[in-house]
């Protein structure tokens, strides 16, 4: 399926910032329009992924960037957030089953499968997931897809 990556993101984003009024998140696409991929797929990303920046940031400071740019034949889409980071140590472990952080951050109602779920979306889809974080200043999770039009 075609997706409109404008209007893709612009619905997410209406949606979370109506279900949470303090969650500032914004998109900026760069160099693509369209992307064949299967929307559900993407979506269940995004969501997991958006779910998280909120998640694991203070109140007073929820706020993502998401960022898509066309890089040679891949899609590459950013999610940039100001939360709370993940140590050093548990950037490799946090994209494993149940694996969770211990903070006071974790709630109940989460279990620790969305990394894993994402990381088996994305390689089905052929694409790469990876982290950068620092702990107190933020998190950014880039995905790489294949982009042949
Ligand atoms: P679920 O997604 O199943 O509801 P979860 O959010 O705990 O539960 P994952 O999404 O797999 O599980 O994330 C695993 C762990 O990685 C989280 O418990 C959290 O400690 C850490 N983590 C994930 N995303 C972020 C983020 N954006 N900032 C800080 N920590 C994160
Ligand atoms: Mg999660």
């Amino acid at each position: 399926e075609n997706i409109n990556l404008e209007v893709f993101c612009q619905n997410l984003i209406d949606s979370y910032q109506l279900k949470y009024p303090n969650f500032d998140i914004s998109c900026n696409i760069e160099g693509a329009e369209y992307f064949k991929s299967d929307p559900v797929l993407l979506g269940s990303i995004f969501q997991n992924l958006i779910d998280n920046a909120y998640k694991y940031s203070r109140p007073d400071n929820k706020i993502l960037k998401i960022s898509i740019a066309k890089s040679r034949k891949q899609l590459v889409f950013k999610f940039s957030d100001h939360g709370i980071g993940i140590p050093a140590k548990d950037l490799t472990n946090i994209f494993k089953k149940f694996f969770r952080v211990q903070n006071e951050y974790n709630q109940q109602g989460s279990v620790g499968l969305g990394l894993a779920f994402c990381k088996e979306l994305v390689k089905f889809m052929n694409g790469t997931i990876s982290v950068e974080s620092v702990v107190g200043k933020g998190s950014e999770f880039t995905i790489e897809l294949p982009y042949d039009l």
